[in-house]
């Protein structure tokens, strides 16, 4: 089948990359140009583990190829879909579907006589009657059909949750379409992945839900986290226990300094803004989000008390940037609130993250950038783990032990060892679990 994916970002670069190792013929479209120019000499610009190989791969076979504008729409497009970005909007209130609806009206000018347009975008509840409306005004001649199909990938293990997803969600209220995008899907179903088919309204409302439901797990085990290190008990074990029952699982059961990224913050708020359009309280998502973020503005003081209360002139080591391990996307990532707070209070700040530093560079001011993570402790008052990348858990501690100023870790994650790390002489503050001493 013929495709067209607008938007190279992690999503639609990895959705393109996807549809044409299914053997579909792809194009993909971004407008910065830079990064086409990079694309099509083979060079990938997000780290997302195996996506560089498959994109080669996939060039070589001429089955994707890129465009910095969206081409004409012949008649022989079997569907195009829309997978830019949807970043919280400028006022503060709800999506930005700015890239959205411009999207819309280039596909509108380009389109021939039939069109399917899929939004794999993440889009607020209506966001479909938009996209329909906005390209009927321009084209009623056309033969439109525009469905939802939410994308579920996550960072860092984009390519396998893309082939190997839990379901495919696809939202359209016709027949025909449907079975188009059935086909489009074919590869991948016919293993025994199921196909949900909604209307399109409930197919934008399941990816809002969805990622609601796990920001409220990720903040209901952070709470009882802080009860676990009150009690002076160890909150992975809890979460072992609570997991193991089927009903809940283990998933999405760690404990850590609050949730950040690219779609959690953004998302739920999003869902906020369409409750209070629809006058429906969501108290629960709400509370999630006021909790977060009283958490990650909390970490600072937890770090500055696990300092004895004085951070001023002293050095912070922070170990991982991105907001989670296997990506270099620093949007939203709890670090960066934390090394504003502890600037703020007067400490030296040192980083170092194995992915994330160039998207760091641009982001984190009067920062000094190590090559490692042992560059990074060297001279530290306090080491901190923000990211579980899986290179920290194996740092040596009788190593780190020689390089530090002083032996504190604050390990935000639980990526390490805690007893390695006492033998080797270290105080250890670890989310959720009994303090040393
Ligand atoms: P991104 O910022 O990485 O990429 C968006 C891309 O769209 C950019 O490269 C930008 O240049 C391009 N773009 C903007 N306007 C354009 C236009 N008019 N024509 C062509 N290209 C244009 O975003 P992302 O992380 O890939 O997210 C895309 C969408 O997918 C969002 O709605 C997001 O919520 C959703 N989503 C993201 C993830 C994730 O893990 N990142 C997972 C599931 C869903």
């Amino acid at each position: 089948m013929r495709l067209v994916v607008v938007g190279c970002g992690y999503v639609g670069l990895v959705s393109g990359a996807c549809l044409a190792e299914l053997g579909h013929d792809v194009v993909c479209v971004d407008t910065d140009a830079a990064r086409i120019e990079a694309l099509n000499a083979g060079a990938v610009p997000i780290f997302e583990p195996g996506l560089e190989q498959m994109v080669g791969r996939m060039l070589h076979a001429g089955r994707l190829s890129f465009a910095s504008a969206i081409p004409q729409l012949g008649n022989d497009i079997d569907a195009v879909f829309i997978a830019v970005g949807t970043p919280p909007s400028k006022n503060g209130f709800g999506a930005d579907l700015t890239y959205v609806y411009a999207v819309a009206r280039e596909i509108a000018d380009r389109a021939g006589q039939k069109l399917l347009v899929v939004t794999k975008s993440t889009v607020p509840v209506g966001t479909g009657d938009m996209i329909e409306r906005i390209i009927r005004e321009r084209r009623p001649d056309l033969d439109l059909h525009v469905a939802s199909n939410p994308e579920f990938l996550r960072e860092g293990s984009a390519l396998r949750d893309f082939m190997e997803p839990d379901r495919i969600v696809l939202g359209c209220n016709l027949a025909a379409p449907l079975k188009t995008l059935q086909a489009i899907y074919d590869p991948i179903t016919r293993f025994g992945v199921p196909i949900l088919a909604t209307d399109r309204k409930a197919a934008e409302l399941i990816k809002y839900a969805a990622n609601a439901f796990l920001a409220v797990k990720i903040t209901f085990i952070n709470e009882i986290a802080d009860l676990c290190e009150a009690i002076g008990t160890d909150v992975n074990d809890v979460a072992n226990g609570v997991g193991l029952d089927r009903r809940i699982g283990r998933a999405f059961l760690q404990a850590g300094p609050g949730y950040g990224g690219s779609c959690f913050p953004k998302d739920t708020a999003a869902l906020i803004a369409t409750a209070q359009d629809w006058a429906v309280n969501l108290r629960l998502v709400e509370t999630t989000i006021a909790t977060n973020e009283a958490r990650k503005r909390s970490m600072a003081r937890r770090v500055i008390s696990a300092m004895g209360g004085n951070v001023f002139g002293k050095t912070v080591a922070i170990l991982g940037l991105t907001f989670k391990p296997n990506t270099d996307d620093m949007r939203d990532a709890p670090s960066i609130g934390l090394v504003s707070a502890l600037q703020h209070a007067g400490a030296k700040i040192k980083v170092y993250d194995p992915e994330g530093m160039e998207h760091a560079r641009t982001m984190l001011a009067g920062v000094d950038y190590a090559i490692n993570a042992y560059d990074c402790a060297e001279h530290a008052d306090c080491i901190v783990v923000m990211t579980e990348w899986e290179e920290f858990a194996s740092l040596n501690a009788a190593q780190l032990a020689d390089l530090v100023r002083t032996r504190l870790v604050v390990d935000m994650r639980n990526a390490l060892d805690p007893e390695q790390l006492r033998a080797a002489g270290f105080t250890v503050s670890a989310i959720g679990r009994p303090a040393d001493g």
